[in-house]
């Protein structure tokens, strides 16, 4: 394997060691953004959204981190606000170019998320035992990581993965495809603690509405196949110096758009930036 991969090496672009559940999305959705994201690591400039979803996330770290009698509404809105203390000099925000009003929005969109939890539950009943958990496992081979936002312990002594989601809620048709990084982190914590979770949930803060799912063998055995099929995927992309634009909805979001053929862009620029930086 080691040989292979330093075959590997020499003929294309290095793959990536690792893969998380956002890496194996990126590949799947777009090659072309997947490479300037995951193999060339160019930077990509913060966008609203994204630096959104990380204010809440820290925000409700804080709360989780508070003993259970504390995590009320007034102490998640304090925690907000101490969280956009300590992200204040972090690129994420430094690095967001926002008039006084879009920031006034921004900051009243973090709120209303925040408010939205607690239509999803009693915070004072949950009981963590990891906030940001970082795992790192090998799935079917594969070295997998990911950060898991909420490990838990439920009422019958049961692990349970949460995720927030800040984005919008997907339809019925996407929602296994919107499940596979947790179902991942199922497995990441079945290979670390030798315990399955009874169950994984994606909360989506905007509607609110929680999507549950159980890691059953059939599902987790399907993304062990899946993980294996793309990381060899992508080993044969890098093998060859091959990842091709895939252009849809997500371009609008795209932080690569001067880089991409499927828009006009130049990819020679990217591997110019690339060689700049090292990469
Ligand atoms: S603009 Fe669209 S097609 Fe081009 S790299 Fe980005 S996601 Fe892929």
């Amino acid at each position: 394997m080691t040989q292979a991969r330093d075959t590997l090496r020499r003929v294309g672009v290095d793959p990536p060691p690792s893969l998380s559940p956002s890496a194996i999305a990126s590949f799947t959705q777009c090659p072309l953004a997947f490479k300037y994201s995951y193999v060339h690591r160019l930077p990509e400039p913060p966008s609203p959204w994204t630096s959104k979803g990380t204010l809440v996330h820290r925000a409700l770290e804080r709360l989780l981190d508070r003993p259970a009698p504390e995590r009320t509404v007034a102490h998640a809105l304090a925690d907000l606000g101490a969280a956009t203390a300590d992200l204040a000099g972090h690129p994420e925000f430094t690095g967001l170019t926002l008039t006084d009003a879009e920031w006034e929005r921004f900051h009243a969109d973090a709120e209303r998320l925040v408010r939205r939890y607690f239509e999803l539950e009693d915070p004072t009943t949950v009981t963590p035992v990891g906030l940001e958990l970082k795992l790192e496992a090998r799935v079917g081979g594969v070295r997998v990581r990911g950060v898991i936002d909420r490990l838990e312990l439920d009422a019958d002594g049961e692990l349970v993965i949460t995720d927030y989601k800040t984005g919008s809620v997907p339809g019925e048709r996407f929602e296994a495809k919107s499940l596979a990084g947790v179902q991942m982190y199922a497995l990441l914590c079945e290979q670390t603690f030798g315990r399955r979770p009874a169950r994984v949930q994606l909360y989506y803060l905007s509607k609110p509405q929680a999507i549950v799912a159980t890691p059953t063998d059939q599902v987790l055995t399907g993304v062990t196949r899946r993980t294996v099929a793309i990381r060899t995927a992508i080993d044969g992309a890098c093998a060859r110096d091959d990842f091709r634009p895939s252009p849809s909805r997500l371009c609008d979001f795209c932080a690569f758009v001067a880089f991409c053929p499927a828009h006009g862009g130049d990819p020679a620029a990217a591997e110019e930036v690339a060689a700049t930086i090292g990469r």
